[in-house]
């Protein structure tokens, strides 16, 4: 029974300095969260310890009943948050619910429809070298380049001509709200199915703050750890009559035993994620996200040739254009690396750079909203963002500004997190 520092010193030292850089750098990366401290102890529990191939009530080894209680406590918290008739919880990542899905639904050669990568979409929507894009045929459907809006007329054409059995809508990149009934119109005028992935925005959803996908779609997809601010992890939730299909792609289809200590973090997760405290953290996530894109559409910012897509946001992360600037995406996302800020560069539509380099940033403010911040703060960030990418004032200056914050919102220290 050692300790973790004395059994294994040196994968303790990395945890502790991995914790030393959440807490003293602000995590602008729009996919990542800090989770509760509720949601890692009971992820650090001896639950891990657990098999339990199946379902509730249905499992394939002895000794279930306690985590039984606990997946349906899972299941019925995220159907009442989403009000989906449907959930399956036990996906361990988005991208394995997405696969499971598309199994349930779909047979290999099947066409699908998919925002391209490139324009904002996520791997699991039939990038080439995914799972998705071998096993598919795939259509990509695109952002028009006059406003960087999701084309419908395009998605529509697509499906006239291609008649794919099943209809993506969802995105990793993407700074605005997706029409979902249009989508379900266009899927219902092809007899396909609508399969949305909100992991991006399944916390602005569950706050109320966007409109809920699950009335419109066969089958919705999230992560956990994004907005919603739980364990990493993926969930499915469907209507009735497909959850035999897709509980069956899941188990056994795609896994065996559930991670139990996972599905109780997740749990933990949905109870945090309908109380007023959550909401309200998500109202200053979007906050914060618009007054990011107002500070840098100002025209201090535009005389460097940067500015922001589509001309700001709707959701918890902006996405900076950097295509008539000289900077690349790389070099800004090295400058607010060596001044404590953590973001991601990120292609753009259209982008004339190749994707190693591209010409995006990808900002999102649910974690620091998780540590507490609000306009004042989100001001401040916005502020040594704009300074820093412009380069006119001096790093050490900017990193001292963003030490400040940081220090001012300790994080994982007892008593002041906030969740
Ligand atoms: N779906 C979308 C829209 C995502 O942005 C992501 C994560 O980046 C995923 C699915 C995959 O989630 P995971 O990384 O848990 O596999």
């Amino acid at each position: 029974a050692l300790p973790l520092a004395e059994l294994d010193p040196e994968v303790a030292a990395a945890v502790g300095a991995e914790l030393h850089r959440q807490q003293s750098t602000l995590e602008m990366i729009a996919s990542e969260n800090f989770a509760p401290t509720a949601v890692m102890e009971v992820q650090g529990s001896v639950l891990t310890n657990k098999y339990a191939e199946g379902y509730p009530g249905r499992r394939y080894y002895g000794g279930c009943e306690h985590v039984d209680v606990i997946e349906r406590l899972a299941i019925a918290r995220v159907r009442e948050l989403f009000g989906a008739e449907a959930a399956n919880v036990q996906p361990h990542s988005g991208a394995q619910a997405n696969a499971a899905a598309m199994f349930a639904l779909l047979q290999p050669g099947d066409t699908i429809l998919g925002l391209d990568l490139a324009h904002g979409g996520h791997l699991t929507h039939g990038m080439r070298l995914n799972y998705s894009g071998k096993l598919y045929d795939v259509v990509p459907y695109h952002v028009r380049e006059t406003d960087l809006r999701v084309d419908m007329d395009e998605v529509e054409q697509l499906a006239l001509a291609h008649r794919p059995k099943m209809i993506v809508a969802g995105w990793s990149a993407y700074p605005r709200q997706l029409d979902f009934a249009e989508f379900r119109r266009i899927a219902d005028a092809v007899g396909a199915y609508l399969m949305v992935d909100m992991a991006h925005f399944a916390g602005l959803v569950a706050a109320g703050l966007h409109p809920n996908p699950v009335p419109y779609a066969d089958v919705v997809t999230t992560t956990t750890h994004k907005t919603l601010g739980g364990p990493r992890g993926g969930v499915i939730l469907s209507r009735a009559d497909l959850a035999k299909k897709i509980n069956s792609a899941v188990f056994p289809g795609q896994q065996g035993g559930p991670l139990e200590h996972v599905v109780a973090a997740k749990a933990v997760a949905f109870k945090v994620a309908a109380s007023e405290e959550f909401r309200e953290r998500q109202r200053r996530t979007l906050r914060g996200a618009k007054i990011l894109a107002g500070r840098l559409l100002a025209d201090d910012v535009a005389e460097a040739g940067i500015t922001v897509l589509t001309g700001g946001t709707e959701v918890h992360l902006i996405l900076v254009d950097l295509r008539n600037s000289e900077l690349d995406g790389k070099q800004a996302e090295d400058r607010l690396h060596r001044i404590g800020i953590t973001v991601n560069r990120n292609a753009v539509p259209f982008d004339p750079r190749p994707p190693m380099v591209s010409s995006g940033l990808r900002i999102g403010t649910p974690a620091l909203a998780t540590r507490g911040f609000g306009d004042t703060e989100f001001r401040e960030v916005a502020d040594i963002i704009a300074e820093s990418l412009k380069g006119e004032r001096p790093a050490d200056e900017l990193r001292t500004r963003v030490e400040k914050l940081a220090a001012a919102f300790p994080l994982y220290a007892d008593g002041s997190r906030r969740n």
